[in-house]
């Protein structure tokens, strides 16, 4: 039953066995990530491992054998800004780690859906086929995207299991995996319950095991071009941004945390330039290597709209996609105060007696203290990296190979001023642009014409005129740029490279939710097979699937169905 749990980050727990599991689908990019070989996944043990029914481990045979008994995660967090208490994974179960021996990539795999585990609370620790689909669907794309994000190798569909929410609805499993679970509420926990110790391991573990070492961690002030944990991102972090009292001396803590306010500032950078909006961004839903991670009530912009939350009940606009960097950020803060005495306490943290040995309720006061002026600079190095990466994906995006300055007001605010001003889609601009030829946007005339390919199909936006106008001024700004960079006739060369980077699919909310009414009401097995194909390979322009299908998916959105919102409850 429901408990709180002292002392630990996590409890054993076996997932429920499921009498008739159906496998749905199985995403071959994970199978290759992962290393699995295509005959492993298609046997019967696997069908065994991913609807819960099979572990490594029996009880008489691990006396000689060894094994692995699964285990559920405990932390804590913030939702909507107020402390919530311990949470943890109330329906997904941690089965071994496996490491896929070519790329040396080390994975956790897990179950979601798969029944109660100590940190259920008064729910059923199911998850519902709706959910269970988009989850499958968004994890796999992010990642074909570039973004970073945790993953999903198989849908069960658990036919014998009727799931009630608004009404009863089928059960089913995501078989998901990534480099590591733990959230910034996996922090949160042992602070709000005063545990240093606990802290202190959990901050060791992470740097240690989760990140590549203390050794690789950001060193001292990064000045030219640093990498970045994790990523092979090269990010320009503007000198002197972090430097002052207490970084020169900069400790390990402060390392680390510097490493994950940059994983997460690099992805809520993708995330803006590629219209994602996660829709529940606690502490709980956010990564320790900025993984996007916990898909609930998620979209894609369909018009770029920046008040827009996809999260139904998120009236505050909390969790609206312009509020996205900061309340990241809010969440790091959230952080920065859970490791505030390690990262205030200089070297001295080096000391293994430090949390043995206590700090009288002044000192640690002294500590957290110093530790905020350092979280103050650490929001500017925030800054710096989301901003230089936002900044390098939009001129990727854009067609450009080089930045300047004045790219951002004239090209990037521009370009999604009118957007939203007119109400056009933020994906097709970004893709249709890749199509104009530069003789196109010689005379004003012209750029008027290109203009008017900018708009929906067949439905003009409501200020014709003086839309074109606008559009048409920007494309000469935009075509001027283009030449600078690329010089003549390299229509062909830059449209390759457009292509690369401006997704054709994306699977938008009335994608995804006629998706479930085929699978769910229609009882369809060959559509989910069908749009991971577009869903893997999404910067392709034909899949050879059914062309009138392929370019229905990628096309306009149907009227009534762009900007849905969605429930919590899945
Ligand atoms: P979320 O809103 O998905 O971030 O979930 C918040 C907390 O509720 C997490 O600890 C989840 O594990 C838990 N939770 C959500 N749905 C269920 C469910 N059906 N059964 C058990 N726990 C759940
Ligand atoms: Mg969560
Ligand atoms: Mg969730």
């Amino acid at each position: 039953g429901p408990r709180l749990v002292k002392d630990a980050l996590y409890t054993y727990v076996r997932p429920e066995k499921t009498e008739d599991p159906e496998l749905l689908c199985v995403s071959q990019r994970a199978i290759q990530d992962i290393g699995l070989k295509e005959e492993e996944a298609q046997s019967e043990e696997f069908k065994e491992f991913v609807a819960g029914n099979k572990i490594f481990w029996d009880e008489k045979e691990h006396a000689e054998k060894g094994g692995i008994y699964p285990w559920a995660q405990c932390y804590g967090g913030y939702q909507f800004g107020q402390w919530a208490g311990q949470l943890g994974d109330g329906r997904a179960i941690s089965l071994f780690e496996s490491t896929n021996p070519q790329s040396g990539t080390r994975y956790e795999i897990q179950l979601k859906g798969a029944g109660r585990t100590p940190y259920s609370r008064f729910a059923d620790g199911k998850a519902v086929l709706r959910s269970s689909i988009r989850e499958f669907v968004v994890s796999e794309y992010l990642n074909a995207i570039g973004i970073p994000t945790t993953r999903a190798l198989a849908l069960t569909l658990c036919k014998d299991s009727k799931v009630r929410r608004e009404r009863l609805e089928p059960g089913a499993i995501v078989t998901r995996f990534a480099q590591s679970w733990i959230r910034l509420g996996t922090f949160d926990l042992p602070r709000m319950r005063g545990d240093r110790k606990l802290l202190r391991q959990l901050a060791d573990y992470t740097a240690e095991h989760v990140y590549a070492g203390w050794e690789n961690l950001p060193s001292k002030l990064p000045s030219g071009d640093a990498k970045t944990a994790h990523t092979q991102t090269k990010t320009r972090i503007p000198k002197d941004t972090v430097e002052g009292e207490g970084l020169e001396e900069e400790n390990r803590y402060t390392r680390l945390y510097r490493a994950i306010l940059r994983a997460n500032a690099l992805t809520v950078a993708k995330w803006q330039a590629y219209g994602f909006m996660n829709g529940v961004l606690n502490t709980d839903n956010t990564s320790i290597l900025g993984l996007s991670i916990d898909f609930g009530p998620f979209a894609f912009l369909d018009t770029f709209d920046p008040m827009y939350t996809p999260n139904h009940d998120d009236h505050m606009l909390r969790y609206s996609y312009r509020n996205q960097p900061t309340i990241i950020w809010w969440n790091i803060v959230r952080l920065g105060e859970a490791l505030g005495e390690l990262m205030g306490a200089g070297k001295d943290v080096d000391s293994e007696t430090f949390i043995e040995k206590g700090v009288t309720e002044e000192q640690a006061d002294e500590l957290v203290k110093r530790a905020e002026g350092i979280i103050d600079r650490c929001g500017e190095e925030y800054k710096a990296v989301f901003m230089d990466e936002y900044k390098r994906l939009m001129t990727a995006r854009l067609g450009l190979k080089s930045h300047k300055e004045s790219d951002f007001e004239d090209l990037f605010s521009e370009l999604l001023d009118f957007l939203e001003a007119y109400e056009l889609d933020f994906h097709h601009a970004f893709r249709r642009l890749s199509a104009f030829k530069l003789s196109e946007l010689e005379t004003e005339q012209s750029r008027k014409d290109v203009a008017g390919r900018f708009f929906r199909s067949g439905e003009a936006p409501r200020q014709e005129a003086e839309s074109r106008e606008r559009t048409a001024k920007w494309l000469e700004k935009w075509g001027a740029r283009v030449k600078e960079d690329w010089g003549e006739g390299k229509d062909e060369a830059r449209q390759a490279a457009m292509h690369r980077v401006n997704p054709k699919f994306v699977p938008r909310s009335w994608i995804l939710d006629e998706l479930i009414e085929r699978v769910e009401k229609k009882g369809e097995r060959d559509i989910l097979p069908e749009i991971m194909k577009l869903n893997l390979n999404p910067f392709n322009e034909h899949w050879g699937w059914n062309e009138g299908e392929e370019e229905r998916f990628c096309g306009d959105v149907p009227k009534y169905k762009g900007m849905m919102q969605c429930s919590c409850s899945s």
